[in-house]
C-alpha cells in the first residue's frame, strides 16, 4: 500500500476507532454508582469514624449482666476487668449481626492455673460462637481450645500469643449464619481473625454454635443478636472495643 494522504487518514481512522472500541470495552467493567462510603482512619489505635464505641475505658454503659442486671467488672486506668466474684459474663446492650470487631485484652500474670484455667475468657459473636481467649504464651492445652481458636472447632494458623500482663489485639471479622423461615441453615458462621496483626483464622465456617461438650450443630436464631463477654473465672482485661456493622 502506498503512503499518501488518503492511506494515512484511513489508517489513523482506524486507529481512532479501535481506540474508542477499547475504551468502551474498558467501561463495561468500571463500576462507578455504587461509591464506598468515606470513613476517617484517624490515628492508629482510634476507632474509624462508623464505628460503634463498646468500651473507651470509662464505663460499662452498653453492656448489661446476661440477667439484664447493670454488670460488676472492674473499671481502672481505662480499661474493665472481668469481676471473678460475680462469675457474671457481660452482654452488649445493641445487637450485632455480620461485623468486624477490634478489642484488645490481657491475661494476668499472677494467673498460676494451667490449660483452661489460665487466663480464660472468650467473645461469643451472637451470644454464640466463641473466639477464645487464653493465656497461650507457655500453657499447653488442647490445639482448638487456645488463644484465637474458634472454640473446639477451628486450631489457629499460627499462635501469635504475647505474654500475660502485655495487651494483645483481635481484629475479627464474622459472617452471621442464615438461615431459612423453616430454620434449616443456608449459609454458615464464618471467622477471619487477625492475633496481633497476624492472620490466624481465614474465613473458616462453622460447624454449629461452639460447645464445651458435644458436637457443635446450628439452632436458627435472630439476624441479630448480643455480643457475649465470657467470666470463666479469670481476671483478664479488656480496653478498646469497637464494631462495625457489615
Ligand atoms: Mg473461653
Amino acid at each position: 500500500m502506498k503512503l499518501n494522504i488518503h492511506n494515512i487518514f484511513i489508517a489513523l481512522t482506524l486507529i481512532l476507532a479501535c481506540t474508542e472500541l477499547i475504551a468502551q470495552e474498558q467501561k463495561i467493567t468500571e463500576l462507578w454508582k455504587k461509591e464506598p462510603s468515606k470513613v476517617l482512619t484517624n490515628e492508629i489505635g482510634t476507632p474509624p469514624s462508623d464505628a460503634v464505641v463498646l468500651f473507651d475505658g470509662t464505663n460499662l454503659s452498653n453492656f448489661s449482666s446476661p440477667d439484664r442486671s447493670e454488670p460488676t467488672w472492674i473499671i481502672e486506668d481505662g480499661y474493665m476487668m472481668v469481676n471473678v466474684k460475680s462469675r457474671k459474663g457481660i452482654l452488649t446492650k445493641q445487637k450485632f449481626g455480620s461485623c468486624q470487631l477490634h478489642i484488645e485484652w490481657m491475661t494476668p500474670i499472677q494467673d498460676l492455673d494451667s490449660g483452661q484455667l489460665k487466663g480464660n475468657s472468650g467473645i461469643f459473636f451472637m451470644d454464640r460462637y466463641e473466639v477464645q481467649i487464653l493465656d497461650s504464651w507457655e500453657n499447653k492445652t488442647y490445639s482448638n481450645g487456645q488463644a484465637s481458636s474458634i472454640y473446639k472447632q477451628h486450631i489457629p494458623l499460627v499462635n501469635a500469643s504475647k505474654k500475660p500482663g502485655e495487651w494483645q489485639v483481635y481484629d475479627i471479622v464474622f459472617t452471621a449464619p442464615q438461615f431459612s423461615d423453616s430454620g434449616t441453615l443456608i449459609s454458615p458462621a464464618r471467622f477471619t481473625i487477625f492475633h496481633n496483626g497476624v492472620l490466624v483464622q481465614n474465613n473458616v465456617s462453622l460447624l454449629g454454635q461452639t460447645r464445651f461438650v458435644g458436637m457443635p450443630y446450628y439452632e436458627k436464631h435472630d439476624i441479630k443478636e448480643p455480643l457475649f463477654i465470657q467470666n470463666h473465672g479469670d481476671e483478664v482485661s479488656f480496653r478498646n472495643i469497637w464494631v462495625r456493622e457489615l
